[in-house]
């Protein structure tokens, strides 16, 4: 029974965008028929979309919460949890977040799994998956665990090739265990979501900027700096070309030459995949030297107008397909107390305005279609990480995740608006629409600023990556 019967006059579907009526029977959509043709189901609750712009709900493939954060004291603490992470995501249209799971800390991959998801269960308003991450020296035995990980819906495996700061030991895995996680990715469907910097470059202008004296973070692209992307972004395809059926998915690119290896790569028939930030996307190393100006940084850096150039050339020819957030949702005074090259917080909390504010950009400013745009916060990751069509597509069978953008409710972006912290990087801001509606599988979980989800409304979702993502250069 149709319980949920959208209007809508710009839907934004695989098959195009149009004036279509969504039918939503039990969470899913029913079906999809031009406007008008179904007649009016009874019993179901009509909404009227005209006017506004209904896309698949946004997914964003990278976040940290719950998240071990070191502090420049040596102690760590913990990110924002999935309970305040995700309702911010859902007041902004993303209905879908993936995290991490740190695989090799003392137990079993499965133990790891289960111990995370217990972080996340009845705890997020949306729903959500989880890279495996694996760190450091890498026991002998994981390898096999990861094989058997993927089997079970984790096909998706962050690996770090620096240890990103001098205090960070133990992140970086050597490139001889690299190749080994790789053949297991190959042989069981897996993909390699990697943080690439060439480790020595790194701790090579860490030495020399601490002893020029230059600690400040307004260095900090010198130090995670584009001749690093450059070396280990080729690195690792190398090394991926080696293993054959390798196919990676580069996380945060930052620099043009970040964007040159993955679009070569593509050309030699690599199956590799960019996500960039909207950091990245809209900011440069000149924002450092702004009151707070950590609240820009992520690692690796953000870097120059000619980077930023490149990751939007990538967005449209096929070098970047994701914008990601990064988030690590903490307040202003735990992202502003280092003020080092080698001890600025790292992420950001922005979960919630992402899709607004690339709409504005990609649509608005940059004339790009509806439907690059959607594919940019939400399908292609969908694709690439396994959830589609289930996830990131408006098409029958498809879970009913849906953000309705309101062009009525553009507004300038405050960060007493929002529902993540005490900061935004985007304060200030205009974006050219926001939510006014926002479905979970059917259930309108934010109306008009309302939030009517529940922590426990989220769940795990299997992944499996499709063939044409592993073997090819779709997309
Ligand atoms: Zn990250």
């Amino acid at each position: 029974m149709v319980d949920v019967f959208i209007r809508g006059d710009t839907v934004v579907t695989p098959q195009g965008v149009g004036a279509y009526d969504i039918a939503i029977a039990d969470g899913k959509i029913a079906g999809i028929a031009a406007s008008g043709s179904f007649p009016t189901p009874p019993n179901a609750r009509v909404i009227d979309a005209t006017g506004k712009i209904v896309i698949p709900g946004g997914i964003d493939p990278h976040v940290h919460c719950k998240w071990f954060m070191p502090n420049p004291d040596g102690t760590a603490g913990l990110t924002e949890p999935p309970d305040v992470v995700s309702k911010a995501a859902v007041h902004g249209g993303t209905t879908t977040m993936i995290d991490f799971t740190r695989a090799n800390q003392g137990a079993t991959v499965r133990e790891a799994i289960e111990k995370r998801e217990a972080d996340w269960k009845g705890h997020c308003a949306c729903d959500y998956a989880q890279h495996l991450m694996v760190e450091g020296a890498l026991p002998v035995d994981l390898p096999g665990q990861v094989g058997e990980a993927i089997e079970a819906g984790f096909p998706t495996v962050k690996i770090f090739t620096t240890d990103i700061t001098p205090s960070r030991k133990g992140r970086m895995v050597d490139f001889g265990d690299i190749w080994e996680v790789f053949q297991v990715l190959a042989a069981n469907g897996g993909l390699g979501v990697i943080h690439s910097e060439d480790n020595d470059i790194v701790m090579h202008m860490y030495g020399k900027l601490i002893r020029e004296g230059r600690t400040g973070f307004e260095n900090m692209a010198e130090v995670h700096n584009t001749l690093s992307e450059d070396i280990s972004f080729r690195r690792v395809i190398r090394l991926a070309e080696k293993v054959k059926g390798t196919a990676l998915y580069m996380m945060h690119t930052s620099a043009a030459s970040g964007v040159s290896a993955i679009r070569e790569a593509r050309a030699r028939g690599v199956s590799i995949y960019g996500e960039s930030l909207h950091q990245y996307m809209l900011y440069t190393s000149e924002d450092y030297k702004r009151t707070n100006g950590q609240i820009y940084h992520t690692y690796p850096s953000l870097k120059t107008k000619e980077d930023q150039a490149a990751l939007w050339e990538g967005t449209l020819d096929g070098s970047i397909h994701s914008v990601a957030t990064d988030e690590l949702c903490c307040n202003l005074a735990t992202k502003t107390q280092g003020n080092r090259i080698d001890d600025t917080t790292g992420g950001n909390a922005a979960c919630e305005p992402r899709v607004a504010l690339m709409y504005t950009e990609m649509v608005g400013r940059r004339g790009y279609s509806l439907t690059r745009f959607a594919d940019l916060v939400s399908s292609n990751a969908a694709k690439i990480m396994g959830l589609y069509p289930r996830k990131g597509a408006i098409a029958p069978g498809s879970d009913a995740d849906i953000a309705v953008l309101d062009p009525a409710l553009r507004r300038v972006i405050r960060k007493e608006d929002l529902h993540e912290t005490d900061y935004s990087p985007w304060e200030g801001h205009q974006v050219d629409a926001w939510p006014s509606m926002t479905l979970l599988r059917g259930k309108v979980v934010v109306e008009n600023g309302r939030f009517h989800g529940k922590p426990a409304d989220g769940q795990w979702l299997h992944r499996r990556i499709a063939d044409e993502i592993l073997t090819g250069t779709a997309l």
